[in-house]
């Protein structure tokens, strides 16, 4: 089995659970691989949307994290493998830097995540999975919900088809992080539509999903990222599914695995 979405302590919005507390627990679960794929810093000229500005880790913490890993890289390596990596956000109109980011820290990195948790409206950014609150105002400015979901999928049509250099994630994080709160805010009925047209692309575009379990606790979502019949169509495509549980605690290590559709899952190799 292998985990290929976890954050860390150095999570701002996350828990200060340790490195060390989270490899345990794996072990414990039978985990054979792991990455550990905390929020890239944002790039410096971005304003992260989110009130506190926590987004993601400071670039100050980068070369710590990094270097943390290393260590229990080696250190557990009799236990199970451990994959350096980072979960990078695509920022439409933030290219340059993201690409220039890419270049600096890529050659560090053996797996990543590209997800697309920001949105530009006419007023304002926004971070679509922040809250209720956050989702809706964006749905307002956006003209409506299925706007949004528009918007959303143009964006993350956009991450897979947008050259980022040699060192671009293979994998794109919960493709339907947009229904985080669809049972406050249900998706429009053709919503299914825009995840399998951006299924082609992935496709076209060779790249992996995640496979999400972190949904099925949210209490207005509950449903995998992807949900089943998107996963099944993936799979049915050949575009290889990879579980993740974005644990943000040690104790939420394979959260949702119970779920997934686990004859989906790619089987680990080393
Ligand atoms: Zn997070
Ligand atoms: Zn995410």
């Amino acid at each position: 089995m292998k985990d290929g979405h976890i954050h860390t302590p150095y999570c701002p919005h996350g828990s200060k659970d340790s490195l060390e507390n989270y490899i345990e627990n794996a072990v414990k679960a039978g985990y054979s691989a792991l990455t550990f794929t905390e929020h890239a810093p944002l790039p410096a000229s971005f304003t992260d949307p989110a009130p506190a500005g926590d987004s993601s880790m400071d670039i100050k913490d980068l070369e710590n994290y990094l270097a943390d890993l290393n260590q229990l890289q080696k250190k557990y390596q009799n236990d199970l493998t451990i994959l350096k990596g980072l979960e990078v956000d695509y920022i439409e109109g933030y290219e340059k830097e993201i690409t220039s980011f890419l270049e600096t820290y890529g050659p560090e990195l053996d797996d990543s995540i590209l997800s697309v948790h920001f949105l530009k409206g006419g007023r304002a950014w926004y971070c679509i999975d922040y809250s209720p609150d956050m989702f809706k105002e964006a749905a307002e400015d956006f003209g409506s919900v299925e706007a949004l979901y528009h918007s959303y999928y143009e964006t993350l049509s956009q991450s897979v088809i947008t050259p980022l250099g040699t060192y671009k994630p293979k994998r794109i994080g919960h493709m339907t992080l947009v229904r985080k709160f669809q049972e406050l805010y249900p998706g429009p009925e053709n919503w299914q539509a825009y995840a399998s047209r951006f299924l082609t692309l992935a496709k076209e575009h060779g790249f992996e999903l995640d496979y999400n379990g972190a949904g099925t606790k949210k209490p207005h979502c509950k449903e995998t990222y992807p949900p089943l019949a998107i996963a099944r169509e993936a799979s049915s495509m050949g575009i290889p599914l990879i579980y993740g549980s974005d644990a943000h605690t040690a104790s939420a290590l394979k959260q949702g695995w119970d779920t997934v559709d686990q004859s989906l899952v790619k089987p680990w190799r080393r």
